[in-house]
């Protein structure tokens, strides 16, 4: 393996059933379903395992009605990921979903956008639309980790390790940013929720909790460049990953998939 390609693992922990019209600005004309599922994902290679976001536990899931289906933590080590000799993690974002579980990296520094805390501790959460997604006490615990020395910002593009940079994408929340990764197969975008599923990006279409609606868009853009294809792309929160990828291992069906290597369909 040359120093800078990695493997890369899509590790789902939750579930959500909803309707396609709660999926999109404008709703959508089918009364199907069209559920979420909760996914972080871990990036292996010569600079060792990088982890991207961290998921909710237990009691958000319940506070949130979100279907909690395998702590994070359980996930990881199916693939022999021990967290706490995780070094890095790149927090995309500062909602719930992404954020949460914040003891269960302990030597870890986190990655994130300067944009991305200011917007969370600034004047936008003063209104209630905009802080919905967001909690306060996963906010605070990212500001503790400020103080304790243990957070990296990047401003726009910039590099996390050799192979593996971050993007600033905006858009869905103010400093949201996207991940490239350097595999075997090419360059492969985590978007997390830069599009959620794939008929956002392939639609044009925006998720209804969203900052900036231009920048979701021009997002959209930024990922395709970034990626060598569209099988390059992998949402934040669609289902289909699962079937499009095949699992890490045998026994991890529905649970955990290999994104390093080319998608089914
Ligand atoms: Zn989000
Ligand atoms: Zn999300």
């Amino acid at each position: 393996m040359s120093d800078d390609v990695h493997e890369i693992y899509a590790i789902k922990y939750g579930h959500h059933d909803r309707k396609a019209a709660e999926n999109y600005i404008g709703g959508d004309p089918h009364d199907v379903n069209d559920p979420l599922d909760f996914y972080v994902w871990a990036i292996v290679g010569p600079s060792g395992t990088v982890v991207v976001d961290t998921g909710f536990d237990a009691e958000m899931a319940k506070k949130r009605n979100r279907a909690l289906l395998k702590p994070i933590a359980e996930g990881l080590k199916s693939i022999d990921i021990a967290p706490e000799k995780v070094a890095n993690v790149i927090v995309s974002h500062l909602h719930y979903d992404h954020t949460g579980n914040y003891a269960t990296f302990p030597n870890a520094r986190y990655h994130l956008q300067d944009t991305e805390i200011a917007y969370a501790t600034g004047r936008c959460m003063c209104h209630p639309l905009l802080r919905l997604p967001f909690e306060e006490e996963d906010v605070v615990a990212m500001v503790r980790k400020v103080f304790a020395g243990r957070v990296c910002f990047h401003e726009g593009t910039s590099q996390v390790a050799p192979g593996i940079l971050v993007h600033k994408i905006g858009g869905h929340s103010k400093g949201l940013q996207c991940v490239s990764v350097k595999t075997k197969r090419g360059t492969v975008v985590l978007a997390s929720d830069a599009t959620h599923l794939y008929s956002h990006i392939d639609g044009g279409r925006v998720f209804p909790i969203t900052y900036n609606v231009g920048e979701v868009l021009e997002g959209y853009q930024t990922i395709r460049k970034l990626a060598p294809s569209a099988k390059h792309i992998v949402p934040g929160h669609d289902p289909q990953v699962l079937q499009r990828y095949p699992a890490a291992r045998p026994g991890l069906e529905g649970w955990v998939a290999r994104l390093d290597v080319d998608p089914k369909a």
